[in-house]
């Protein structure tokens, strides 16, 4: 589904993406892991547009999203992604929030989305909270909403950056689950976390970054305990 070729990137002088090459097949979860600075966040960037590359290219399917003239309006309703930090409008309640993309970017009618955005707030385990406003919401249920407004656009792939780290402790298992609930339904992700039993748990394949490249990938049980490079072995005994 998702083909990296080459990938570069660099802010002014700084090269950050050296040459990344990443394949992830449909219904795969990839779990991107390494070193603070190491590029993570800015690749799951690039895969979403959010940032211009200086070499390389990126496909999703067939289409070459790297290429002049994408249209990022079209990548980002096949590509969902959450980051670290919700970002829902406080002026909006909750299921507005959710609706305001499918009715703004695919013209899909009001009632036949509320509906399935009530379906998706069920799954999450927050129907209730429908039309409370983000600031009555903890910061794990706020995660959850950022998720299932993803998840209306049916998304072929989802993105997911350290989803949990401004999470108090308490919080971070009912997203987590959350997004495990995915990965077992078959949504392709690559989720970047620093939650290394979370990854161990739910990814198909670990991805270890370092210095611009991929360092290793490997199924988790190999990677977490028989792992290949030296890179892989510095980067798990810095973690203890
Ligand atoms: P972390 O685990 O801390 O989230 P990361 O692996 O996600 O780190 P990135 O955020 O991708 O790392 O950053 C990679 C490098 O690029 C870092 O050295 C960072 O300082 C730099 N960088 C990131 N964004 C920008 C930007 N907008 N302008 C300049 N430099 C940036
Ligand atoms: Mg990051």
């Amino acid at each position: 589904l998702l083909t990296i070729e080459g990938l570069r990137k660099s802010y002014g002088d700084l090269l950050v993406l050296d040459g990344i090459d990443l394949t992830v097949e449909r219904g795969q979860v990839l779990a991107v892991v390494g070193p603070s600075g190491c590029g993570k966040s800015t690749l799951l960037r690039c895969v979403n547009g959010l940032e211009a590359t200086q070499g390389g290219t990126i496909r999703l399917g067939t289409q070459t999203i790297t290429d002049p003239g994408t249209s990022w309006s079209r990548v980002r309703q096949r590509v969902g992604m959450v980051f670290q930090d919700y970002e829902l409008f406080s002026h909006l309640t909750v299921l507005d929030n959710i609706l305001l993309a499918p009715r703004a970017v695919q013209r899909r009618r009001r009632s036949e989305a509320a509906a399935e955005a009530e379906e998706l707030l069920r799954r999450v385990g927050l129907h209730d909270k429908r039309d409370a406003y983000p600031r009555q919401l903890s910061g794990g249920q706020k995660q959850r909403i950022a998720i299932v407004r993803s998840l209306i656009l049916h998304p072929e792939l989802m993105l997911f950056d350290e989803v949990t780290a401004a999470l108090d402790p308490e919080m971070v298992r009912e997203v987590l689950d959350v997004v495990a609930e995915l990965a077992a339904d078959g949504m392709t992700m690559l989720i970047v976390t620093h939650e290394m039993a979370f990854a161990r748990a739910v990814a198909d394949q670990v991805v270890l970054l370092d210095a611009g490249r991929v360092a290793e990938r490997a199924e988790p049980e190999q990677f977490f305990t028989r792992p290949r490079s030296e890179r892989a072995r510095a980067f798990l005994a810095s973690l203890d």
